[in-house]
Formats: C-alpha cells, structure tokens, sequence
C-alpha cells in the first residue's frame, strides 16, 4: 500500500463548509477541518513533517507560498477552522485586526467613540492585547480621563462626609 502524501492525508480531512455570509466574505464556499482537530484558538491542526501545524497556513504556504515574515494570514470568511487558501490573505497584524469582525474589530471601524472623540488619532487611543481581546483593543484616553475624574471625586465627597459625621461623636465622647 502506498503511503499517502501530506497533501493527500490533508485532503481527507476537510469537508466543504456553506458560502459564507457578512459584507465582504468570499462568495466561494468554505473549506471545513474537522472540529475533532482544532487548537485552542478554533484553527485546525494538521500533523506533518514530525510537527503540529496551524492547518491554514499549511493551506496558504501549499498553494500561494510562503508567508512573508511579519505577517499574519486573515480569515476572509472569518471561519477560523476554514482552510480554503482563497479564503485566506496574508496581511499584517494592524490590518488584520481591523478587518476582523469581532465587537473590538468592530470598534475598530469606528472613528469616534460614543462620547464624540477621535478615534483615528494614534494620540487619543490606547491599543491593549489582553487575552480575553487577542486581536487588540482600543481605549479612547479622552474618556479614560474623564473616568479617572469621576472616580476620583465622589470618593472625596465620601470621606469629607464621614469626617464631619463622625467629628462631633468624637467631642460628645
Ligand atoms: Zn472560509
Ligand atoms: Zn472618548
């Protein structure tokens, strides 16, 4: 029996998935690895070569070519476990984020924020990556200031007013 090759191996483990749906999603169909074999993350792991692979990007680097360094390769169809080289761009990480449709992705489209302030200005934004947020972040410090205000203030007007309260105890004692 002839020993199967990668390719092939890779081959029998996808499934074709629907046509994606959102704005701007490939209008060719999906190309499913099976859930049984995904990362933590939700992308495909293909075993080749004596090491675990992100499946995807073994997809990419197959038919397009290497990725250049630097770069990170977007799920156009934004189905993480999709594996059809069509459905993937190589892009860097800022663009990546940017495109991608969770809510920060989301937030990311924004050039405002809800109180009127500029988000396109790299001053008045603060990217953070914490892992509840891996694509990033974006904090408008406009509206972190006016926070940091308020939390400030009220907490005052607490303790000047258990001073005076607690003052003419202290005398009638
Ligand atoms: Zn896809
Ligand atoms: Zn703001």
């Amino acid at each position: 029996m002839a020993r199967s090759t990668p390719a092939e191996r890779f081959a029998a483990k996808t499934t074709p998935g629907p046509i994606p749906t959102g704005p701007n999603t490939p209008d060719t169909p999906c190309l499913l690895w099976p859930e049984t074999s995904l990362d933590r993350d939700g992308y495909g792991r293909f075993w080749v070569d004596g090491r675990v692979v992100p499946a995807h990007r073994w997809a990419f680097e197959q038919k397009r070519g290497p990725i250049p360094a630097g770069l990170e390769l977007d799920h156009l169809c934004a189905v993480r476990r999709c594996v059809a080289d069509d459905h993937l761009d190589a892009v860097d990480h800022r663009t990546n984020v940017l495109r991608s449709t969770g809510p920060s992705a989301v937030n990311a489209r924004r050039t405002k924020c809800k109180h009127g302030h500029d988000l396109t200005d790299p001053a008045n934004v603060h990217v953070s990556y914490p892992p509840s947020h891996p694509n990033g972040m974006r904090k408008c410090r406009a509206c972190a200031r006016t926070r940091a205000r308020r939390t400030r203030e009220p907490q005052l007007a607490h303790v000047a007013t258990i001073t005076t309260h607690h003052t003419p105890e202290r005398t009638a004692a």
